[in-house]
C-alpha cells in the first residue's frame, strides 16, 4: 500500500443514481463508523484511473452521513475527471476518499443566508438539514441553477434563480437576486460558496453595499474555469 493511500478510506459504492445533472453516491466504509462530520464539510475523493502511482482528487461536500456511509451529490458540469469519475461510478465499484474535513459549516447567528449555485447547494442543503427548526424557520437561501432539473431538496425557504442559458461563472444573476432581497436590518451570517468570480461579487455586494462585517460573510470558492480541482 502506498503512503497516500494509508490517509485515505477504502469505501464500496453502495449506491448511484442520476436526478437532473446531479448523481448521487452513497460511500460506505467500516472506518468511517464514528467519524466526526459537521453539516457542511467535505470529502476529497480520488477520481485518478486506478491503481495509478499518484492520485488524482477532487472535492465533494457530505450530503448526508450515517453510521458507515456518506452520500455525495456529484453535478455532471461537463468534461473534467471529476465529473467522467462520478458519471461512470456504479453500485459495489471502489473508491478511495478522506474523512470529511473543513470549515465551511454554520456559525451561531441570529439568522443564516446561504448563496450560491448548483454545486454550493450541496452543502447549504446538509447545513440546513442540521439546523434547529427555529433558525432554519429564520434562514433564507439563494440558488442559481441550470433549470428546475438541478434543484436539489432543500428544506426551507430557498430562492431559485434560473440563469436562462447564461454561464454559472461570474454571474450576474445570483448578485442582482441577492441585491434584491429584503433583509432584516442587523447583519446575520452568510455562507457565499460555489464559482469563485460569482463568490466575491456577492461578497462585495453583502460587504460594500449592505455593510455586513467581513467575518460575518462565509466564503468558499468551489471552482473557476481554467482551474482544475479547487482543493
Ligand atoms: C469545498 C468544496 C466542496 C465542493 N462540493 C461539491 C459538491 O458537493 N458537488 C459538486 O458537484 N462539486 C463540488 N465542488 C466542486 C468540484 O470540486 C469542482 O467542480 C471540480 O472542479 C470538479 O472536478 P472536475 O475534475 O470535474 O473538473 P476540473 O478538472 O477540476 O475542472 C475543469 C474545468 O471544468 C469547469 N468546471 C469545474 N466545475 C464546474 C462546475 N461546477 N460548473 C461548470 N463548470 C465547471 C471549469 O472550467 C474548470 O476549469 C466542491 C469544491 C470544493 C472546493
Amino acid at each position: 500500500m502506498r503512503l497516500w493511500e494509508m490517509l485515505f478510506v477504502r469505501a464500496t459504492v453502495a449506491e448511484a443514481e442520476t436526478t437532473g445533472r446531479f448523481r448521487r453516491i452513497r460511500l460506505r466504509a467500516e472506518a468511517l463508523r464514528g467519524v466526526e462530520w459537521r453539516p457542511g464539510q467535505q470529502v476529497r475523493v480520488d477520481v485518478g484511473a486506478a491503481g495509478a502511482l499518484t492520485p488524482l482528487l477532487r472535492t465533494y461536500s457530505v450530503w448526508d452521513r450515517a453510521g458507515d456511509a456518506v452520500e455525495l451529490q456529484a453535478l455532471l458540469h461537463g468534461d473534467g475527471p471529476g465529473a467522467r469519475w462520478m458519471a461512470a461510478v456504479q453500485a459495489g465499484d471502489e473508491a478511495l476518499i478522506s474523512r470529511p474535513k473543513g470549515d465551511f459549516v454554520t456559525r451561531p447567528a441570529a439568522y443564516h443566508l446561504f448563496v450560491g449555485e448548483e454545486t454550493a447547494s450541496v452543502a447549504f442543503g446538509a447545513m440546513l438539514r442540521a439546523l434547529p427548526a427555529p433558525e432554519r424557520a429564520a434562514s433564507r437561501a439563494v440558488v442559481e441553477i441550470a433549470g428546475p432539473q438541478d434543484r436539489l431538496a432543500l428544506d426551507g425557504d430557498v430562492t431559485w434563480v434560473p440563469r436562462d442559458g447564461d454561464s454559472a461563472a461570474d454571474s450576474k444573476a445570483l448578485v442582482a437576486a441577492v441585491r434584491q432581497m429584503e433583509l432584516p436590518s442587523e447583519p446575520g451570517q452568510a455562507y457565499v460558496a460555489g464559482e469563485a468570480r460569482t463568490v466575491q461579487a456577492v461578497r462585495q455586494h453583502l460587504v460594500r453595499d449592505r455593510g455586513w462585517p467581513r467575518r460575518s460573510v462565509l466564503t468558499k470558492p468551489f471552482w473557476t474555469p481554467g482551474k482544475r480541482g479547487m482543493e
